[in-house]
């Protein structure tokens, strides 16, 4: 009997595993489609203003899109190291998990860590 509850309790943990991979992934995907759709509506409202002000200041509405664009990039980091790859952030390039140096093998950037 022992041997059953030990088997079942196994299984489940491992379906828990997987479900929880699949939320993970699902939440960073909303994230990230979240921010997109945020930086369509910064630029539009740039555009909005330049049209009424041209010689405006936009610095803060461009600041807020380059944070939402870093945002993205690191979650899509995430997202890939759940998936079992890493991205170098700076040059693009791929590595599996058995990569294991913290610095991208091609530019030498930081790699972030899972
Ligand atoms: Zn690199």
């Amino acid at each position: 009997m022992a041997n059953i509850f030990d088997k079942l309790s196994g299984a489940s943990k491992g379906v828990a595993d997987m479900s929880k991979n699949a939320s993970d992934t699902n939440n960073l995907k909303r994230k990230i489609a979240y921010e997109q759709e945020r930086i369509l509506e910064v630029m539009q409202e740039i555009g909005k203003h330049y049209y009424s002000n041209p010689n405006g200041d936009y610095t803060a509405l461009c600041e807020d899109i380059d944070d939402r664009k870093r945002r993205i990039n690191s979650m899509r980091n995430e997202l890939q190291s759940i998936k079992g790859f890493r991205i170098c952030s700076k040059c693009g390039t791929k590595f599996d998990e058995k990569y294991t140096f913290e610095f991208c093998g091609k530019c030498g950037a930081k790699l972030l860590s899972e």
